[in-house]
């Protein structure tokens, strides 16, 4: 295959966008795409390029007294009859458009074009960000060769709509095992039923009251929910097992252990296990480099509610956060889309943050 990525289209993110998003990646098919990126980022002599399985990253050594990164990953959802890219007036259509090809247009037009950045800058073109945790290329790339990701700021390109989200919120999961004494429900003063027990439960989560908070200037909202509830025998017997698992949506100013330790606060009397948990990540605007950021893109940035890979970064003490042009509603829709003039201000704006003053 002829690598479409021609300097040409190098040039312009609107149609880089497109060129990418017409090489079809859904997560754990991301050969080509890589090879074509990688291919572009070697023939670049202001870059140093290395790649590990189907993650490209493309550095400068400049000398800079700052390293900032901006990443972007090159997998998609699967398709779903919007592949390739359509064109309709300003909106560009198809998988990938708006999370997050346009996102990775950015980094890979600035990669080609931008040969003195005012910071250095280490270009991340990642694999598998839409599946598990362990195909994730960040995450395969923080295992293998941690110094990749050494910086003083990153940039996700995720879709914001070209709005910054700062941080993100921490998430965990857990079940509350409920337990009885099965009997036959014709005569079930012999038992104890499990899922009756469920209702003190349920409505403490009902009555639970979500706190806001704000750090840097950024809103977060909390939540804690029951996602999933199982419990029954049959249709004659009183049940002695009932599970619910509950998610908690936590801002980043709690830590991981802090958060369950208010779950079990909460929840006291109950018998719950935790079964996943993921940091979030405090927004981190303090730093020179951010506050450079946030100057050029010139409107306050907005907590980030998702969990992202911003989180990653924050794990090493990198301050990171979220900016794209996509639209993150229609993220993961038969319908996503991107306004192509979306894509030429948020270029235009991250040009304007690391071209030279
Ligand atoms: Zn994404």
């Amino acid at each position: 295959m002829e690598n479409p990525l021609t300097p040409e289209v190098l040039a312009d993110p609107v149609a880089l966008t497109r060129a990418l998003v017409d090489i079809e990646s859904v997560s754990l098919n991301e050969k080509v795409i890589a090879d074509c990126v990688e291919e572009v980022l070697r023939k670049v002599p202001h870059l140093t390029t290395h790649r590990f399985g189907n993650t490209v990253m493309a550095r400068t050594d400049l000398g800079r007294d700052s390293r900032v990164v901006l990443a972007g990953h090159l997998d998609t959802v699967p398709l779903n009859n919007n592949f390739p890219a359509t064109m309709r007036g300003d909106l560009m259509y198809g998988c990938g458009t708006s999370d997050m090809k346009s996102g990775v247009a950015y980094a890979l037009h600035l990669a080609v074009t931008l040969p003195e950045p005012r910071y250095d800058v280490t270009y991340f073109f990642y694999e598998a960000e839409e599946i598990e945790q362990r195909y994730n290329g960040l995450f395969l790339v923080a295992e293998a060769h941690p110094e990749w990701l050494t910086a003083d700021f990153a940039v996700l390109l995720e879709p914001t709509y070209g709005v910054v989200e700062a941080g993100c919120q921490g998430t965990m999961r857990a079940v509350v095992t409920l337990t009885g004494v099965r009997a036959h429900s014709a005569r079930s003063w012999h038992g104890v039923n499990a899922i009756h027990r469920a209702g003190e439960l349920l409505r403490r989560l009902e009555e639970y009251q979500s706190r806001r908070v704000t750090i840097d200037g950024c809103d977060y909202r909390e939540g804690l929910n029951a996602v999933r509830i199982n419990g029954g025998v049959a249709g004659n017997v009183v049940p002695d097992l009932c599970e619910i698992e509950v998610n908690f949506r936590f801002a980043p100013d709690r830590t991981p252990a802090e958060a369950e330790a208010h779950l079990r606060e909460l929840l006291s009397g109950y018998d719950l296990r935790i079964t996943d948990c993921a940091a979030g990540a405090r927004p981190g605007l303090g730093a020179a480099v951010a506050k450079e950021f946030l100057d050029a893109v010139g409107e306050a940035p907005i907590g980030k509610l998702g969990w992202t890979d911003v989180a990653r970064f924050a794990a090493m003490g990198i301050p990171a956060l979220n900016f794209g042009p996509g639209d993150p509603n229609f993220a993961h829709h038969p319908d996503e889309h991107v306004e192509l003039s979306k894509i030429r201000d948020g270029a235009a704006t991250l040009h304007r943050w690391l071209a030279q003053p």
